[in-house]
């Protein structure tokens, strides 16, 4: 199959990687060109732009940063509904919410294009290893034919359509909130155990085998070094999904709110291109804020 790839950061190259490794023509390209040298050595072809990418694709995959960036790269000048024919199917693995999720389809749907919402659980070991889990929206038709690069990524058994465009992205949004709380919980909890003199490594062996575990276990190393790298998910992308959160919610959401300010405090003191961790750090380690 022809396929084309747009958005080749942490996530983006790992899963196109899939795409070509699966035996599929790959065209990619991403803005910043470099990040598609090791696709290219390894047999994809290098497009000059959205458009190019797309022409002759039977699906375009886009793997980008936030609304605005897939606005830009699907419906924008030199975008791909610039170069792809009637019925290209578009997925579109980026986190952007509900509303944008199905505005952007609405707009490839009137240009002749058919698209599937498919956001990703999981950071970039599973990108790389083929273990995310993937959750898509769309018709029944449009999934079928975009579950074959779906399973790609996925573990089949977290490989599901959710419902129509939108559904995919609000699950995701849904998800996401409960990691941001999760991880500013386990920051707040380690700031209480160094101020009622409690050792960090007992805190720590004590939040492992509580209901925060898989944080302080994907976490722990990072928390112990107060060093936010590699990074996975950088704080910016967890910041724009909490955007994304409270402008979808149809109420207040008082926890989440309160999260967000602390994350967009660590991400004024310099955290915002760290790994999502440095929420945690910040809360327990750092400033001892006023504002939530
Ligand atoms: P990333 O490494 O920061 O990559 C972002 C990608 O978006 C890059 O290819 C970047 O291009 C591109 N981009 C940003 N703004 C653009 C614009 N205006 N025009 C064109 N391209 C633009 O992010 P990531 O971690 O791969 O995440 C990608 C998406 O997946 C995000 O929506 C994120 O929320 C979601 N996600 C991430 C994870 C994770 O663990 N990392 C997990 C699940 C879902 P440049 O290279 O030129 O900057």
């Amino acid at each position: 199959m022809n396929v084309a790839f747009l958005g080749l950061g942490r996530m983006g190259a790992a899963m196109a990687r899939h795409v070509l490794d699966a035996g599929h023509d790959l065209r990619v390209w991403n803005r910043t060109p470099d990040k598609a040298t090791d696709l290219v050595d390894a047999g994809a072809t290098a497009a000059a732009s959205p458009a190019d990418a797309a022409r002759g694709a039977e699906i375009v995959v886009v793997m980008l940063a936030d609304p605005d960036a897939v606005r830009q790269v699907l419906l924008g000048p030199d975008g791909v509904t610039e170069g792809a024919a009637t019925g290209t199917l578009v997925i579109d693995a980026s986190t952007i919410g509900p509303a944008a999720a199905k505005e952007v389809s609405a707009a490839l749907h009137e240009r002749g294009l058919r698209y599937v919402d498919a956001p990703v659980l999981g950071s970039v070991a599973p990108a790389r290893d083929g273990t995310l889990a993937v959750f898509a929206g769309g018709s029944e038709a449009d999934y079928g034919d975009a579950e074959p690069l779906l399973r790609l990524w996925g573990d089949p058994a977290k490989v599901a359509r959710v419902g129509e465009v939108g559904a995919a992205s609000a699950v995701k949004l849904v998800i996401n909130l409960t990691i941001a709380v999760a991880t500013a919980g386990v920051g707040e909890a380690l700031r209480l155990a160094a101020d009622l003199g409690v050792d960090r490594q007992i805190a720590l062996d004590a939040l492992a085998v509580g209901p925060l575990g898989a944080t302080v276990g994907s976490k722990r190393t990072m928390l112990e070094e107060e060093e936010y790298a590699p990074v996975g998910f950088s704080l910016d992308l967890l910041d724009k999904d909490l955007g994304l959160v409270v402008e979808a919610a149809h109420g207040d959401l008082p926890v989440t709110e309160s999260v967000r300010a602390a994350v967009q405090e660590a991400v004024t003191a310099g955290h915002g291109d760290d790994d999502y961790a440095a929420l945690a750090g910040y809360l327990a380690f750092e400033g001892r804020l006023n504002s939530y």
